[in-house]
């Protein structure tokens, strides 16, 4: 019997050594690829890896993404192992193969944080860098507000105030857009796009490239947390609903599908989300693909989390107590303690994978 709970694991490097060992024993085929541009907070190297399974010439392939969100990997690298701890693989349908793409941001997963080496949002960093950026003046007007100078009782609560003023004009889904939403602008803030691809938005776009070019068929889930109710798997459609891939994923996901541009979703409207790569690099495939986002915390807590994280990167000292106590908080708040919600979590991606499978399988 498999312990769903032990599938997820406290760090990084625990996360790394039990996906390539349950891949291998599963008879996947490991990749990986190294970050050259950053290492552990215990100096280690890290990596993306990628575990392939089934024909290599299959028509459908169904793709898993961990750790878009770096400290989010605690989360998809526990789904990721589950599935295939539990037999995933020898479970998919002759003409399907799979690839499960493990920590795609392994820095943001290793260091407990969201973004990746170059304090950029990879989910903000899939836009087209040639054209001008989406502008976000909602983040201009209170960006000192999101990194004080100072982290402590008198800017929490000159923070607060400032949060509050933009909320009583905009709504509070105005002012979690304004934060959220991404921006171009401030380096140092959150939810930071960056001015060019990443390191993992050049090296995802390879791979599909290279793993995923002979498919019909492509379906892609990527894991999230941080947004909706605790242990709920949002099923988050990212491409607008005028997009050619909508209306498949309606049929194959139902109404439990929201949508960002539509107004039922959690998420704010976000601009270059990474799951854009895949019909990028594939214009030939029938590329179909989900976020699903499990809720943890309040939205306040958890972007609170956020910032302070930044701040102690930025501005703080990540050895103090204080540091720590930030970093500590960051963790729980993306990936909560406790064996019930690994447990939805698994419950939720389980099921998810079997209507992706069906879907893959449709007329
Ligand atoms: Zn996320």
């Amino acid at each position: 019997m498999v312990s769903i709970p032990e599938c997820f694991s406290e760090s990084y490097a625990e996360a790394r050594a039990k996906f390539c060992g349950a891949a291998a024993t599963a008879g996947g085929a490991l990749r990986s690829w190294l970050n050259p541009h950053a290492t552990g907070p215990d100096g280690g190297k890290l990596y993306l890896d990628t575990a392939r399974f089934g024909d290599p010439d299959a028509k459908h392939m169904l793709v898993m993404i961990s750790s878009t969100h770096g400290v989010e990997g605690h989360c998809g690298s526990g789904a990721q192992i589950a599935w295939l701890r539990t037999g995933g693989p020898a479970k998919l349908p002759k003409d399907t193969g799979a690839l499960i793409v493990h920590a795609i941001n392994p820095y943001g997963f290793a260091w407990t944080r969201r973004v990746n080496e170059d304090n950029v949002d990879l989910n903000r960093n899939f836009v087209d860098h040639d054209k001008g950026y989406p502008r976000n003046d909602g983040y201009l007007e209170i960006a000192d507000a999101i990194l004080p100078q100072r982290w402590d009782e008198a800017s929490i609560a000159e923070t607060e105030r400032v949060f509050a003023a933009y909320a009583q004009k905009h709504g509070a889904f105005g002012l979690q857009g304004a934060i959220s939403s991404g921006q171009y602008t401030r380096p140092d803030g959150i939810f930071y796009g960056g001015l060019k691809p990443t390191w993992s938005n050049r090296t995802i776009r390879q791979i599909a490239r290279e793993e995923l070019g002979r498919a019909k068929r492509v379906a892609v889930i990527d894991y999230h947390t941080g947004l909706g109710p605790f242990g709920h798997g949002e099923l988050i459609c990212t491409v607008p609903p005028g997009a050619k891939s909508f209306p498949r994923a309606k049929a194959w996901y139902g109404d439990e599908m929201t949508s960002p541009e539509g107004g039922t979703s959690t998420s704010a409207i976000v601009a270059g989300p990474m799951l854009d790569a895949f019909p990028q690099e594939l214009p030939d495939a029938e590329v179909t693909s989900i976020a699903i986002e499990y809720g943890t915390y309040s939205v306040p807590e958890v972007l609170g989390a956020v910032r302070a994280d930044n701040w102690v990167h930025q501005r703080g000292d990540l050895k103090s107590a204080l540091g720590r106590e930030l970093k500590a908080n960051m963790k729980e708040r993306f990936f909560p303690a406790g064996d019930k919600w690994r447990e939805m979590v698994w419950a939720r991606a389980d099921q998810t994978i079997g209507w992706t499978l069906k879907g893959l399988g449709s007329p």
